[in-house]
């Protein structure tokens, strides 16, 4: 990805002499590579409602140090971004929005992460399965929590409001389905 540096500054990344004009067709094979410590401004920019980049961890007050996956997980990548900040001390971590340095949620526990994965199940059918948009599905479930739609993310809940989130999806899903059904009636009947 070219994030349009300079070509005095492209020579610096890759060590050529800064005094020469760089080849045009150099230019284009020198796309500086994208870390979280060299985030993609423009991706940066996209996210909304950003949080703090995580420095101590919240279990254990441990440092928290930007890790990649092949360090967590024996060697594989997962995504497209494979980057995460972890407690050194407890392990605790949390993702990244894709080519930023910038958290998706909270620092979780294990325990945490597998209450957000499994609770978040409902929710994506829901806009899935197009029962509602993503978005509509957001600000119908931050209403239905009591919360502001920036503070309305599955990487931001704690265990209980996961639960909660959890069952007010089931049960959206459950009445969707219904409707869904009395239509189909409706619809079979008005075609009798
Ligand atoms: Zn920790």
């Amino acid at each position: 990805m070219n994030l349009n540096l300079t070509d005095a500054e492209l020579a610096l990344h890759y060590g050529l002499p800064a005094d020469q004009p760089l080849d045009p067709s150099l230019r284009e094979a020198c796309a500086p590579v994208v870390t979280p410590w060299t985030p993609c401004p423009k991706a940066i920019a996209r996210v909304p409602n950003p949080l703090p980049v995580p420095t101590a961890c919240r279990y254990c007050n441990g440092v928290v140090a930007i890790t990649h996956h092949r360090a967590i997980y024996r060697g594989r990548t997962y995504g497209d971004w494979p980057w995460v900040y972890r407690c050194e001390d407890c392990e605790a971590r949390v993702g990244m929005h894709p080519t930023t340095n910038l958290p998706l949620g909270t620092l979780a526990d294990a325990a945490l992460r597998d209450v957000r994965n499994d609770c978040k199940k409902p929710f994506e059918q829901l806009w899935r399965g197009r029962q509602l948009g993503r978005t509509q599905a957001y600000k119908w479930l931050a209403k239905a929590m009591g919360k502001s739609l920036a503070q309305c993310h599955f990487g931001l809940f704690e265990e209980q409001e996961c639960m909660t989130a959890h069952q007010l999806c089931l049960d959206k899903l459950q009445e969707a389905q219904a409707q869904g059904s009395v239509m189909a009636n409706a619809f079979k009947k008005a075609r009798q």
